[in-house]
């Protein structure tokens, strides 16, 4: 069914009982409004033994740092509604993300902004000078309607920048060549003609306050949301109700026994390390470009959180190497390959999720979707608006 039914079905079933499968942000969200709004018990299931699906972090014990287990997350928003809805729940730092690109023997700044460029060809443009200079180098490309993810870096920063910077990264992030990608991967990067390292050109940013742990906490702490966390929904579904609504945010092909296929995805491999000095990197994130460096990333988290002085009064840190990895079902899936041979898939179980009473499929695992947090919280609460 459509999720914009939802709360008509929640409404003409007032007696129905409840189940919200996955407790990352999408599901949370989804508990949380329902035993808000309509006073009624939530039950939301988790396969994990934790909440906060892939946004979830702890507390490292040795250095007091906080890990974001499944890669750096940064709540970035343009949408005032989700950043005043969000806030209800934690106060948020002031942080702004910044990254940096090692590559070829040089450090960038990363997204290309005119410090990057100046720093890549050794000059010292000006805004309407770089962009002149980029416009020209474009043209020599000659693509006018980009096909893929290689043609459109080209005609967005020309030859030179787009060997250097995004080939070899997106080669190793991906395992293909980026001829063969979708152009749509890269639409997430800006190209700046201005000195503006800003990893995110969004009003609203900042991570919570006391982490990320207390913001889902205080997500579900309505005595109407009952979470049962090691449950999953596939071992449970045969108990529940006849009339039960659920709404579902795990993998959508999984729900109908990948019976047209299977979703593909690309993963992702962590390795960790605490180590004994103060600040490993001097920021949170610094990305390899190299082809012949295997990981694509260090995180060091406790750049998170400058304001954690005890933490940083230890002199030890935590890092983390992301390493881009295959993905086979029952791993953990990262991000969507989303091909037009993936979309087409995805459009025939929608279709079938359509066709299912009470059942709504949300966030990024059932929409088959790159989405960030406060997209997931926005597709969400757009149910009850
Ligand atoms: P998930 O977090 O995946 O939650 C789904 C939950 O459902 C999981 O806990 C899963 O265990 C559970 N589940 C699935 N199947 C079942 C089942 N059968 N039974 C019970 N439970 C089940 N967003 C940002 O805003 N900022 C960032 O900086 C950022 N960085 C990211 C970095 C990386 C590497 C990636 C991949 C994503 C990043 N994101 C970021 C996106 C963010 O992770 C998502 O927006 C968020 O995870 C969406 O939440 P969700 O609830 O839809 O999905
Ligand atoms: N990218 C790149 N070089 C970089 C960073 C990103 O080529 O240094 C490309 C790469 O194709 C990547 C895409 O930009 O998949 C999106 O990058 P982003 O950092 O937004 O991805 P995420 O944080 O979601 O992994």
């Amino acid at each position: 069914m459509k999720l914009i039914q939802l709360t008509e079905t929640l409404r003409s079933a007032p007696t129905a009982p409840v189940f919200v499968v996955g407790a990352g942000v999408t599901g949370c969200v989804f508990a949380e409004r329902i035993a808000s709004l309509f006073r009624r018990t939530v039950v939301l299931l988790e396969k994990r033994a934790e909440i906060g699906g892939n946004s979830r972090a702890d507390i490292d014990p040795e250095t007091g740092v906080e890990r974001h287990l499944y890669g750096s997350h940064i709540f970035h928003t343009t949408n005032r509604g989700v950043w005043d809805y969000v806030r209800r729940f934690s106060d948020f730092t002031p942080y702004r993300h910044r990254v940096f690109l090692k590559v070829g023997g040089r450090v960038y700044s990363m997204p290309i902004d005119l410090k990057t460029i100046n720093d890549f060809y050794g000059t010292q443009f000006s805004p309407a000078e770089a962009r002149a200079f980029l416009t020209e180098k474009i043209r020599e490309e000659g693509v006018s309607a980009p096909r893929n993810l290689e043609e459109k870096a080209v005609s967005l920063v020309g030859r030179g920048l787009y060997e250097c910077m995004i080939r070899g990264y997106t080669a190793k992030q991906w395992g293909r060549d980026p001829s063969e990608l979708p152009e749509s991967i890269i639409n997430r990067l800006p190209v700046r003609y201005r000195y503006d390292d800003a990893y995110f050109s969004t009003p609203w940013q900042g991570i919570p306050a006391k982490g990320y742990a207390e913001l889902f906490s205080n997500l579900v702490r309505s005595p109407l949301v009952e979470v049962r966390t090691g449950v999953d929904f596939f071992a449970e579904r045969r108990s529940f109700p006849r009339n039960a609504v659920v709404i579902y945010t795990g993998m959508i092909d999984r729900l109908f026994d990948n019976r047209f296929g299977t979703l593909e995805w690309r993963s992702l491999r962590f390795e960790w390390e605490n180590v004994p000095v103060q600040d490993y990197q001097g920021t949170s994130v610094v990305n390899y470009g190299d082809p012949d460096v295997p990981f694509t990333r260090i995180h060091e988290f406790k750049h998170y959180h400058p304001e954690w002085k005890e933490s940083w009064a230890l002199g030890k840190t935590v890092i983390c190497r992301e390493y881009p990895a295959v993905w086979a079902p029952g791993g953990d899936a990262y991000y969507p390959l989303g091909d037009e041979k993936n979309r087409t898939l995805l459009s025939r179980y929608m279709a079938e999720a359509e066709k299912t009473p009470n059942l709504f499929v949300a966030g990024r695992l059932g929409s088959y979707q790159y989405l960030d947090m406060d997209g997931a919280m926005a597709q969400a609460l757009a149910c009850f608006a």
